[in-house]
């Protein structure tokens, strides 16, 4: 066999990716060329630099706001679970970089992928027993649906091809999870003609220990059984509804869908890219319930937040389903599906989160944020306080000043990213008490000041 050409490194100086921007320079190009989530362009915000990130501190290139370090009260959007640069998932991020850092899934497949679809599957709620790993969250919804459709399809109706929901969802980005987000939040005016058009209930009644209220019910079911015939699936996100409003409501009516859907040949989706791996106080939310949906969304913590991975779960059901039709095949094949170098992180990820005490850890966390964020009820413009699992929320009557909002944060040594009415936290999991107490002095600063 004839020997590979040795990989050639540039002789002369370093590479000029490895040269050092300063501050300045990457701001400026920053500002030019790059878009930022939801920014306009040229962005309006100067955004912080972050130099490096470890535990649950991020380095500033620059001070902001007297600060050089900040405590991650966003956990990179509910991902870095186990905080940054930790040594057991960079050294299986090392370990699987010396052997390949992708492969294509199409004919081949590896240990990484497969050890993480057999992990996810005895993690998960039974029967979810199929697995297809998507490269980003949204990717794994809109997977999720075509598996609805396509399972209706090979059943012999085809027009069961329109999703149910409730306002206040959020499910991504991409085209069919963004028809499924609020209404008003996802801005489906904006798209009216280009959206599909999606069957929605009212938000679900507020509060996790709420009763749940039997008009709702009432109203859920019908909502199911009047449009079963054009229905795939119904989906929604299990308890706490992130993006869409933070808002938590009781598992009862998780129970009410499994059985709406059950008597009316409906697929029940749970998307549970925001609440799995442990932050709403349960491995995953469906079993503050005790149900099992057809098909399942995991993603953002799956990698503990360090590379792009998503996976969708599907019952035996649902893959026969498929099996059975004209068409056979799922026919959706990312370029970068089941990439090792994500895989070998998400299986060192979940080993380190079972490994340990989570659910401890999880419940201390939402007793410093019970205690911490106790004081924001009386800061005027404060509408609601409340915690579940490792999240806290403040609501605001106004929308928050973001500027303003974000100052009172950095000052006091904290990231956060508030939204609309909302200053939120979901902290790492590896968050000491007095990182959280910080954290909570910062929600209350940031609702105070925005
Ligand atoms: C973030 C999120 C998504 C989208 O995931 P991306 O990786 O950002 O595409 C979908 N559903 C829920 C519930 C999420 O929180």
């Amino acid at each position: 066999m004839p020997e590979t050409r040795s990989p050639q490194r540039p002789s002369n100086g370093p590479a000029p990716h490895t040269v050092a921007l300063a501050p300045a320079e990457l701001r400026a190009l920053d500002r030019a060329h790059v878009w930022h989530p939801y920014g306009p362009m040229p962005g309006r915000r100067e955004p912080l630099v972050v130099e490096s990130a470890s535990g649950v501190r991020l380095r500033l290139a620059e001070p902001a706001h007297g600060r050089t370090e900040l405590v991650d009260g966003m956990s990179s959007w509910w991902s870095a679970v186990h905080g940054y640069n930790h040594p057991v998932l960079n050294e299986a991020a090392r370990d699987q970089l010396d052997r390949m850092s992708h492969v294509m899934f199409g004919g081949l497949t590896h240990e990484p992928a497969v050890r993480l679809a057999a992990r996810l599957v005895e993690i998960t709620p039974e029967p979810l027993r199929h697995v297809f790993l998507a490269d980003s969250g949204s990717v794994s919804v809109e997977v999720a649906v075509k598996m609805c459709f396509q399972y209706w399809r090979s059943l012999g109706r085809p027009a069961k091809r329109r999703l149910l929901t409730w306002r206040g969802g959020y499910h991504g980005d991409t085209w069919q999870p963004m028809s499924v987000c609020d209404p008003e939040g996802g801005m489906h005016d904006l798209w009216s003609g280009a959206l599909p058009r999606q069957v929605f209930a009212d938000a679900p009644p507020d509060g996790f220990d709420a009763e749940p209220d039997p008009g709702y019910v009432r109203r859920l079911r019908d909502l199911v059984a009047r449009h079963a015939d054009e229905l795939a699936a119904v989906i929604v996100e299990p308890v706490v509804q992130g993006a869409g409003g933070m808002r938590f409501h009781s598992p009862a009516y998780l129970r009410v869908l499994r059985e709406a859907c059950d008597t009316n040949d409906v697929l029940l989706v749970f998307d549970e890219i925001a609440t799995g791996f442990g932050r709403t106080g349960k491995l995953f939310a469906a079993e503050h319930a005790g149900v099992s949906p057809d098909v399942m969304c995991v993603g953002k913590a799956l990698t503990g937040g360090y590379l792009t991975m998503a996976a969708t779960l599907c019952t035996s059901r649902v893959a026969e389903g498929i099996s059975r039709g004209d068409v056979p095949v799922l026919a959706h094949g990312p370029t970068f599906m089941g990439n090792p170098l994500a895989a070998a992180v998400a299986n060192a990820s979940v080993d380190l989160l079972l490994g340990q005490d989570w659910e401890r850890e999880v419940k201390r966390i939402g007793t410093g944020l019970e205690d911490g964020l106790a004081a924001a009820a009386r800061i005027p413009g404060v509408v609601d306080v409340r915690v579940l699992g490792a999240i806290g929320v403040v609501q605001l009557d106004h929308e928050v000043d973001m500027e303003a909002a974000t100052r009172a944060a950095v000052s006091e040594g904290v990231w956060l990213r508030p939204f609309r009415d909302l200053v939120y936290t979901m902290p790492p999991y590896v968050t000491g008490d007095d990182d959280v107490a910080r954290i909570c002095r910062a929600v209350c600063a940031a609702a105070r000041e925005g």
